[in-house]
């Protein structure tokens, strides 16, 4: 028979490797946590319509995208492509608006789902950690979550990161420049999928990758210079504050999040060790959203960050996360006897906290030793008939080399005192 492999797109976490993603996700969660965000957890599927409101018909995630499937009851649904659509319906179902403090500050981590052509930071199925500040317009909130992902990043040991950050208007403005880049893009030439979108969703065309596309853009007209008043303070404030902060970013006026209910601030983290697929995440202001998914009013932001690029973006720079050996005393009998008595003995350990694995299968004491100094502990216990008889176990450092007699009954607050 033919043996199974992951499917197109997607690759298997796999120990060592997997705790570095473990890292990831907690040092991205951890300034979260720190600044009064609550854990949330949504359902790896929606109804599908809530992806095509929530995050838009004309979007490639949606049109090209989304994993869409119907149950054997009829029910149409997506495997989620992105996070805050399910975070948003989640909070509105819950009433979390309505029951708390605004804003609804939320986080979460999971795994996405987009039909995308694979490639190097490019999967069918990734990992993202994202937050939501729910029900409050304002510009503290907009530079609290750019600050924390900054901090994130910076925990990591990342460097060679940025932050684009750019303003995206509001209902007062936008409509004005959508109209003036509309007559702009009008007159350009173009293919017709892209004339299209012309009609439907012309600050798409800003971010159009091609270089075809790209080079006729240049004269086109820019959204800073049709803010209005409101949104220029807003966004003024935004940056003092970032900067207050001492969080470095650029200004990039092409940066858009091209559906109608981002709104204000949006912003970007690109790495630039990642070649073609720099971002690393992206997050902003999206205060229509709610009402779009049949909410009230609740003007929000968010982001979300990618956690494989994250991992991928931490190669490039060569930067080795800290990670203390998952095991920290192994376990080695000889004979029927020694394995039950240590295998108490493991359990014990684990209870009071010790990191403890121990050899299984019948080993030999050579291969079992092995085994120990593979797994990374930093002390072997070993015992056998003649151990047993004295009351004994033989404590090896396995750094050291050296060995001692332990009497049975001290080895837990020895080997607690020594590592916990
Ligand atoms: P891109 O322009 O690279 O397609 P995006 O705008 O679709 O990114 P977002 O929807 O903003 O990405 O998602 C936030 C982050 O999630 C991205 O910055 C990236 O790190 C990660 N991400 C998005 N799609 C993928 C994917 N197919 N594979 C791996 N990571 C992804
Ligand atoms: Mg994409």
């Amino acid at each position: 028979m033919n043996t199974f492999k992951a499917p197109k797109g997607t690759y298997d976490l796999l120990p060592p490797d997997s705790a570095t993603f473990l890292a990831v996700r907690e040092a991205i969660a951890a300034p979260l946590r720190n600044s009064g965000y609550g854990y949330i957890e949504t359902p790896g599927f929606e109804n599908i319509e809530l992806f095509a409101r929530g995050v838009g018909e004309s979007t490639d995630i949606v049109t090209k995208e989304m994993y869409a499937f119907e149950t054997k009851g009829g029910d149409r649904l997506a495997l989620r492509p992105e996070g805050t659509a399910s975070v948003l319906r989640a909070a509105l179902e819950a009433n979390l608006h309505k029951t708390g403090n605004l804003p609804v500050k939320l986080w979460y981590s999971g795994s996405y789902y987009r039909y995308e052509r694979p490639q190097k930071g490019r999967y069918r199925h990734f990992s993202q950690v994202g937050a939501e500040a729910i029900g409050a317009e304002d510009p503290a909130l907009d530079a609290e979550l750019i600050i924390l992902a900054d901090q994130a990043y910076r925990s990591l040991g990342l460097r060679n990161f940025r932050i684009l950050l750019n303003s995206l208007g509001d209902k007062e403005c936008r409509p004005v420049y959508r109209a003036a880049l509309q007559e702009f893009l009008r007159g350009l030439d173009l293919d017709e999928d892209t004339r299209r979108r012309i009609d439907i969703n012309p600050l798409r065309v800003l971010d159009d990758k091609r270089a075809e596309v790209q080079k006729q853009l240049d004269g086109a007209p820019l959204l800073s210079d049709y803010l209005c008043d409101a949104c220029r303070a807003y966004h003024k404030e935004v940056r003092e504050l970032l900067s207050a902060a001492g969080v470095v970013f650029e200004d990039d006026v092409k940066l858009v999040r091209g559906l109608d209910y981002y709104t204000r601030t949006t912003f970007e983290f690109v790495h630039d060790g990642l070649g073609s697929q720099s971002a690393v995440g992206g997050g902003g202001r999206y205060d229509g959203l709610s009402e779009m998914i049949g909410g009230p009013a609740l003007p929000s932001v968010g982001w979300a960050l990618g956690v494989d690029r994250t991992v991928l973006a931490l190669e490039a720079e060569g930067v080795e996360l800290d990670i203390p050996a998952s095991t920290s005393v192994y376990a080695v009998a000889l004979g029927d006897e020694a394995k039950q008595r240590l295998f108490a003995l493991v359990t014990e350990l684990r209870k009071a906290g010790v990191a403890t694995d121990m050899a299984y299968g019948g080993k030999s004491m050579k291969a079992g030793m092995k085994n120990a100094n593979r797994s990374g502990a930093r002390f072997a216990v070993i015992a056998g008939e003649r151990d047993l008889a004295e009351g004994v176990v033989q404590l090896k450092d396995m750094e050291s080399g050296g060995q001692e007699a332990v009497a049975m009954d001290a080895v837990v607050t020895l080997l607690k005192d020594k590592l916990v």
